[in-house]
């Protein structure tokens, strides 16, 4: 064994911290030229060692690890080259979507696909900004990372807002070059300069366990809408519609998402349901209704029927077309910090 090699390994290794910040390392060794696989094992858990060895005497609040470590290295043998995979970042937090003009991430252009076409302006995209990009800004700037991705415990619509505690998520950043730094300051920058956009809170740096343990969650979620009706309905009828309280819903995919999901039925509870008119004359155009439902229900479906798709339905309850014209999300109901994943279903990415 090359002596000069592995020491130059140890200092390439060293050397990495100029350019990402770790404390903990996992290292690796490929080796060319061994006669057969036993002296290939044999040489590659001696490089790893040695060179494991000399990082350690050189620099020894560097921690070797194997679960998570914040970079693995691979050392080239007898080469001398190393080859880092840093880590993602990973950032926990709850937003909500204030605005009814914004997705909450990415979004492909339609027509090609995210590309970049002329009709997205070479963008690839179909929204120029995202909850994820207005919160991903600041912590790309301050990480160092290259890109980004957003996990999180479902999604709304576009046209609908994410209120009260927010929607848990983890944001996901690539090849970061700085893995410390204080997530207050980014929480109060984004709550001041996205006021009218979003808000998020409990912003905390998370590991892969809670990040892989995110999508098993399949909480209820409550919601408030707005219904209107294109005939005025009975008064009577539509406060008997708060009896609605553990319905089944029997729901065929919707036709706005059809182009994109397969056509299946689904069932799906109705466990609270409320009323609210405002007035109180004897026909009804207009009024709230704010339910509790099963994960992946689909409520803007539940109030038209979508053409007897859904049912019951909010319009075939009442004899009358029904559309919603405003959806909120009041509450998601899980804490991912703190509950275990409920029924281990999986989840359903869009709702709403
Ligand atoms: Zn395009």
């Amino acid at each position: 064994m090359d002596g000069r090699v592995i020491e130059s390994l140890a200092r390439q290794v060293l050397a990495l911290r100029g350019e990402y910040a770790f404390d903990t390392f996992w290292l690796g060794t490929r080796v060319k030229g061994a006669e057969d696989e036993a002296t290939a094992t044999a040489l590659k858990r001696e490089v790893n060692r040695r060179v494991g060895e000399r990082v350690e005497r050189l620099a020894p609040e560097l921690l070797a690890r194997l679960q998570s470590p914040d970079v693995r290295i691979t050392l080239n043998y007898p080469e001398g080259t190393i080859e880092p995979r840093v880590t993602p970042l990973l950032i926990y937090g709850r937003y909500r979507k204030l605005s009814r003009q914004i997705p909450q991430s990415r979004w492909p252009c339609r027509w090609c696909g995210g590309q970049g076409c002329a009709r997205c302006g070479g963008t690839g995209k179909r929204f120029a900004v995202t909850v994820e990009e207005l919160l991903a800004g600041p912590i790309l700037a301050l990480s160092g990372a290259t890109g980004s991705k957003f996990h999180s415990i479902g999604r709304e619509d576009v046209d609908a807002r994410m209120l009260g505690r927010g929607r848990p998520f983890i944001l996901e950043c690539r090849d970061p070059r700085r893995r410390t730094f204080d997530l207050g300051p980014v929480q109060e920058q984004v709550n001041r300069e996205h006021a009218a956009e979003m808000g998020v809170e409990e912003l905390r740096f998370a590991d892969a366990a809670l990040r892989d343990r995110l999508r098993l969650f399949a909480p209820d979620k409550t919601y408030s809408a707005v219904v209107h009706c294109l005939v005025p309905a009975a008064r009577a009828r539509v406060e008997a519609l708060a009896g609605l309280r553990g319905v089944e819903l029997t729901q065929e995919t919707p036709r706005r998402v059809l182009h994109r999901r397969p056509n299946r039925v689904r069932r799906r509870t109705v466990r609270e349901c409320a009323i609210e008119i405002p007035g109180d004359g004897p026909r009804v155009e207009r009024f709230r209704i704010t339910l509790r439902a099963e994960s992946g229900t689909y409520i803007k479906e539940f109030i038209s029927g979508d053409e007897g798709r859904t049912r019951p339905s909010v319009g075939g309850l009442l004899g009358a077309p029904c559309d919603c014209i405003e959806l909120d999300v009041l509450e998601v109901h899980c804490d991912p910090l703190r509950d275990a994943p409920g029924r281990g279903a999986a989840q359903e990415v869009d709702e709403g």
